[in-house]
């Protein structure tokens, strides 16, 4: 898999002077333009930094997602949940709990025991849908308004308020506590 060539040389975008974003050849970037040559700009918060060597400090060659997709192959059945936490992670901020565990064919009481970090491995194919699912949705730049996730209001017939930044992006953690909270306050109720 994966050659690599031209570590240092780096193609990269910029807003205001800083860094914005660098062209990903990897496997879910690559595109295909006959020559090999394909790629796509993806932001520079996508990609980790190289942490030794000559390269320290330096953004690596493949996105994040690109380099999970990657490391997925190296495990034929089952791919450790720390490698694609991430993209967990981002599905539920962008889409909520409802929304990510529909598309995922995934029950809400898995997402949550995964989130807790209770579940060590998933399926191979599983580990896939996830990583091109925050792949597909990244790229149509699909995000909801966590006040609109929060009301529910597509299941109420409201229209969904259009977020306007980071800001309004699902929250997942305050969500999951509260859930623990009240789950915990009925058992101290049903049990009492
Ligand atoms: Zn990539």
């Amino acid at each position: 898999m994966g050659r690599r060539k031209g570590g240092h040389y780096q193609k990269l975008r910029y807003l205001d002077g800083r860094q914005a974003q660098k062209w990903c050849r990897g496997p879910l970037h690559r595109g295909d333009n006959g020559k090999g040559e394909g790629g796509t700009w993806v932001d520079v918060g996508e990609f980790y930094l190289n942490g030794s060597g000559r390269l320290a400090g330096r953004l690596r060659s493949w996105c994040k997602a690109c380099e999970s997709y990657s490391a997925l192959g190296r495990h034929a059945r089952n791919v450790p949940s720390s490698l694609i936490a991430f993209a967990v992670e981002e599905l539920v901020r962008r889409l909520g709990v409802n929304e990510t565990s529909r598309r995922l064919f995934k029950s809400q009481q898995w997402l949550y025991q995964f989130r807790k970090g209770r579940i060590d491995t998933v399926r191979h194919d599983t580990a896939v849908d996830i990583v091109l699912l925050l792949s597909d949705v990244r790229a149509r730049g699909e995000v909801r308004s966590r006040t609109s996730i929060r009301r529910g209001a597509t299941m109420r017939g409201e229209e969904e308020k259009r977020p306007s930044g980071p800001r309004d992006f699902y929250r997942p953690y305050g969500d999951v506590d509260q859930e623990e909270m009240r789950t915990a306050r009925r058992r101290r109720t049903t049990s009492g």
